[in-house]
C-alpha cells in the first residue's frame, strides 16, 4: 500500500465545516467573524504515552481525546484536527481499530479531520486541535482570584491508579505504593478512554474565573493556575471527590493518585462565591459532576487543610510532585 492509498482508506472522510479537508497541501478552515480560533497540539509517543500493544480502537480516542481536553479548558468548541502519524509499518489489523477509535471520539465531539502527515518511523501520534470560542471568552490560567472556590469536574486519580495496577500487572512495577497487579474493565475505561469535559467547558463561559485541564496531576496543574494567577491556595484535602474503587484504597494511595496522579483530563477550575448555584446548574446542563474543593488565597503558596480547617497531615513521604518528563 502506497502512503496516499493508506491515507485514503484510514483517513480522508468528507467534511462539513472545514472548507476543505484532506488531499491539498492545506486544509482551508472558515473562522466565524466575531471567534478566536483556539488551537492546541499533543503529542502521544509509544512506550511513554501508553503500552505499544494497547488496544488501538482505545489509543485512537485518546489520541484524539486528550487534545479535545485542552479546547474544554479554554471553553473553546471544538472544529477540526490535523493527524501527524509515525507507523513502523503498514499494519491494517492495527491502523483499521485506531482509525475507528478516532473518529468515535471525532464525532462524538463533532470535530473533523482536515489533514495531517504520515510517515515510517517509530510509533507516534501527534494531533493538533482547532476549536473556536467567541471573541474575548476563553476561560484562561490568568483570572483567578483571591476568595474564588476551586473547583474540579468528575473524579480524579482512577487513571494513575489504573496506570500503576497495570504497570504492576506486566511486572514492571517501579512504585513505591503498594499498588495491587490488577487491570480490569473499570481502570482499563479511565486510563484509556478519557472523556473531555467540552459541555462542561462551553457552559463555564462567562462563569468561571480561571480553568485548566487536569493531565499531570491536580495539586501541580492548579499549580500553573496559581502562578499565572498570581494567588494561592488552600485546599479541603477529604474534599477531592474520588471513584468508589480508590475510596476503599489506603490514605496513601488515595491521595497520591487523587493529587499527584495523571491522565484524568478534568477540568479544574475557579469561580467567585457567587456563582456557586450557577456552576452546579453549568454541572447539571453538561451532566458532570463538579465540587467544591477549597478556595483561592492572595498570599502564593499551595496549602492543604482538612474538614474542620486544621492543617491536614499527608501520610509520611508522600509526595504530591505531578508528572514532568524531564524532572
Ligand atoms: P504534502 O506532501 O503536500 O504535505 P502529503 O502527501 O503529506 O502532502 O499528504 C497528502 C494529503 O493527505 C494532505 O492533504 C495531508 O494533509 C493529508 N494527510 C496526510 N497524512 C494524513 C493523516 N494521517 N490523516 C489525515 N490526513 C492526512
Ligand atoms: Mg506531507
Amino acid at each position: 500500500m502506497t502512503e496516499l492509498e493508506l491515507i485514503a482508506r484510514y483517513f480522508d472522510r468528507p467534511t462539513q465545516r472545514a472548507r476543505l479537508g484532506v488531499g491539498d497541501d492545506c486544509a482551508l478552515l472558515a473562522p466565524r467573524v466575531g471567534y478566536e480560533l483556539a488551537v492546541s497540539t499533543d503529542m502521544l509517543v509509544a512506550d511513554r504515552h501508553f503500552f505499544s500493544d494497547v488496544d488501538p480502537a482505545a489509543l485512537g480516542w485518546k489520541s484524539l481525546a486528550v487534545n479535545l481536553s485542552d479546547l474544554a479548558a479554554m471553553g473553546a468548541r471544538p472544529l477540526a484536527f490535523t493527524l501527524a502519524l509515525a507507523l513502523p509499518d503498514v499494519d491494517e489489523d492495527w491502523l483499521a481499530p485506531f482509525a475507528s477509535g478516532l473518529f468515535e471520539c471525532a464525532e462524538r465531539f463533532d470535530c473533523e479531520l482536515v489533514g495531517g502527515d504520515t510517515t515510517r518511523g517509530p510509533l507516534n501520534i501527534c494531533i493538533t486541535v482547532f476549536g473556536e470560542v467567541p471573541e474575548g471568552r476563553a476561560l484562561r490560567r490568568n483570572g483567578a482570584n483571591a476568595g474564588d472556590d476551586v473547583w474540579v469536574s468528575g473524579v480524579v486519580g482512577d487513571a494513575a491508579f489504573a496506570l500503576a495496577r497495570a504497570r504492576a500487572a506486566r511486572g514492571a512495577g517501579a512504585s513505591d505504593l503498594a499498588i495491587p497487579a490488577a487491570f480490569d474493565d473499570e481502570a482499563r475505561a479511565a486510563l484509556e478512554r478519557p472523556v473531555p469535559c467540552i459541555a462542561l467547558g462551553l457552559a463555564l463561559r462567562g462563569i468561571s474565573t480561571s480553568a485548566i485541564d487536569v493531565s499531570d496531576g491536580l495539586a501541580q496543574d492548579l499549580g500553573h493556575v496559581l502562578a499565572a494567577s498570581k494567588v494561592g491556595a488552600t485546599l479541603v484535602a477529604t474534599c477531592v471527590p474520588v471513584s468508589e474503587t480508590l475510596a476503599r484504597e489506603g490514605d496513601d494511595v488515595r491521595y497520591r493518585c487523587a493529587f499527584a496522579g495523571g491522565d484524568d483530563y478534568q477540568l479544574c477550575f475557579t469561580a467567585p462565591q457567587a456563582q456557586r448555584v450557577t456552576v452546579e446548574e453549568a454541572g447539571r446542563k453538561s451532566a458532570t459532576r463538579v465540587s467544591r474543593i477549597g478556595v483561592i488565597d492572595a498570599h502564593s503558596g499551595l496549602r492543604f487543610v482538612d474538614a474542620h480547617g486544621a492543617d491536614f497531615r499527608f501520610p509520611d513521604g508522600l509526595t504530591l510532585q505531578g508528572f514532568d518528563h524531564f524532572a
